[in-house]
C-alpha cells in the first residue's frame, strides 16, 4: 500500500541531500542502501551511474525487464535546500531551487517499487537507472554502460506536470561553437590595420536563423564573448549556441545553413579566420500513437484512474539517449512545476500518483 506520509518523507530526505551536477556521491550512497534494502542487486558503471536489477518474483522466465529511470543531479542554486510543506505543495524557501527535478522522480521509483514488492503481486523484472550529470548535456546517460541494460521499454520519471503527461517526442540537439580570430590593432592609432572579431561575430548573428524557427525547430546563441580592452580592436570572439529540432532532416538542413553563413561571413572578412564546430549532443525521438511502449504506459495511467495525455517537448532528456540505444523509455510528469527556478514546486498528491503509476506499471501482466 502506498503511504502518503512515507512518500513525503522519502522525497524530503532526498531533497535535503545536496546533489548538484558533479556532486552526486552522497545521494548515490543513500539510494544504493535503499535499493539494496528492497532486495535489488545494485551496481555502478565506470561513470558512476547507478544500475539496479530486481528479478521479478513470479515473472515468466525470459521476460525482458522494464526500465525505470530518473537522474540524481540537480541544477544550481541547489545547496542547503530547505523544503517546506504548504498544504499539498512542497517548495523551497525561495533562495534555492526545490530539486523536485528530479528528486520527485527518484522518490516515485523508490516508493512505487516498495509498494509493488509489499503488494505481493507478480512483478515484471525491473532495471533501475539513476543517472548522473543529466543537467547540462545528458552526460551521465551518454556515458552509460549500455552493455549492462537489457530492458526494451520503460519510463523516465523526469517530466513537468502531472504523471498523466507522457512525452511522445523530443528534439535532437546540435551544439554550435564558433571561434573567430581577427587582427588586433590600437583602436586610436591604426584601427584600419585591425579586424574586429566581434564585428565578424555580430555579422554571423544577424544572418543565422535564431529563435523559434518553426513548430518543431529552435535555435539560440547563448554566449558571445570576446575582446580584451576598450582601446584594442578585438582579436578573438567566441560564439556558443545550439539548434534543436524534432525532425532530424530539418536539423541537418539548418546545420548546413549555419555552416553556409559562417562561410559567407568568412569570405566577407578575408583577414579573419573562423573555426566552426557543430556536433550532435543527442538525437530526436518520436513514437507513433500505437507504439507498444507507449501503450504499456498509457494502460498503467488508466489503471490508476487518470487519462493519459500525449505531448511533445522542446527539451531533451535521458530518454533521447535511451532511444538512441534502442530502449523505448518515455518521460512522464513527476508532479513538479517551474523546473530550474527558485519558484519550483512539487505537488505531493501528484508525486503519489507517480508512485501509483510506477507500481501499476511494474505489476502489469
Ligand atoms: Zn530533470
Amino acid at each position: 500500500m502506498l503511504n502518503r506520509e512515507r512518500l513525503t518523507r522519502t522525497l524530503i530526505d532526498l531533497i535535503r541531500i545536496d546533489s548538484p551536477t558533479g556532486a552526486e556521491d552522497a545521494i548515490d550512497a543513500h539510494l544504493t542502501r535503499q535499493l539494496a534494502a528492497l532486495g535489488a542487486d545494485v551496481l555502478h558503471d565506470d561513470y558512476g551511474n547507478l544500475i539496479a536489477n530486481l528479478p521479478g518474483a513470479s515473472a515468466a522466465a525470459g521476460t525482458p525487464p522494464v526500465l525505470l529511470s530518473a537522474h540524481m543531479d540537480t541544477v544550481e542554486p541547489g545547496r542547503g535546500i530547505k523544503p517546506a510543506l504548504d498544504g499539498d505543495t512542497l517548495r523551497s524557501d525561495g533562495t534555492t531551487i526545490l530539486g523536485g527535478d528530479c528528486k520527485a522522480g527518484l522518490a516515485i521509483v523508490m516508493e512505487g517499487l516498495a509498494a509493488a514488492i509489499a503488494s505481493g503481486l507478480p512483478m515484471r523484472p525491473v532495471q533501475v537507472v539513476f543517472s548522473r550529470a543529466e543537467e547540462g548535456g545528458l552526460n551521465g546517460a551518454r556515458n552509460l554502460d549500455f552493455s549492462l541494460l537489457h530492458a526494451a521499454a520503460g519510463i523516465v520519471f523526469d517530466g513537468e506536470g502531472p504523471v498523466s503527461r507522457i512525452c511522445v517526442g523530443a528534439p535532437a540537439q546540435n551544439v554550435v561553437q564558433g571561434s573567430i580570430t581577427g587582427v588586433a590593432a590600437h583602436a586610436g592609432l591604426e584601427p584600419e590595420n585591425g579586424t574586429s572579431a566581434l564585428l565578424v561575430a555580430a555579422h554571423v548573428l544577424t544572418r543565422i536563423p535564431l529563435g523559434r524557427i518553426d513548430h518543431e525547430t529552435t535555435s539560440n546563441v547563448g554566449v558571445l564573448n570576446g575582446g580584451l580592452k576598450r582601446n584594442i580592436v578585438p582579436e578573438s570572439a567566441f560564439i556558443d549556441g545550439e539548434i534543436r529540432s524534432r525532425s532530424q532532416a530539418k536539423l541537418d538542413n539548418y546545420t548546413g545553413e549555419f555552416y553556409r553563413v559562417f562561410d559567407q561571413i568568412g569570405r566577407l572578412f578575408p583577414t579573419a579566420s573562423i573555426d566552426v564546430n557543430i556536433r550532435s549532443q543527442y538525437r530526436a525521438y518520436q513514437v507513433p500513437d500505437d507504439h507498444p511502449a507507449l501503450a504499456g504506459i498509457a494502460q498503467a495511467v488508466r489503471q490508476i484512474g487518470l487519462h493519459p495525455v500525449f505531448e511533445t517537448t522542446g527539451g531533451g532528456s535521458d530518454a533521447n539517449v535511451f532511444f538512441e540505444h534502442g530502449i523505448a523509455a518515455l518521460p512522464v510528469g513527476i508532479g513538479v512545476r517551474d523546473f530550474h527556478t527558485t519558484r519550483e514546486t512539487a505537488s505531493i498528491s501528484e508525486v503519489l500518483d507517480g508512485a501509483r503509476l510506477c507500481q501499476a506499471y511494474v505489476t502489469a501482466s
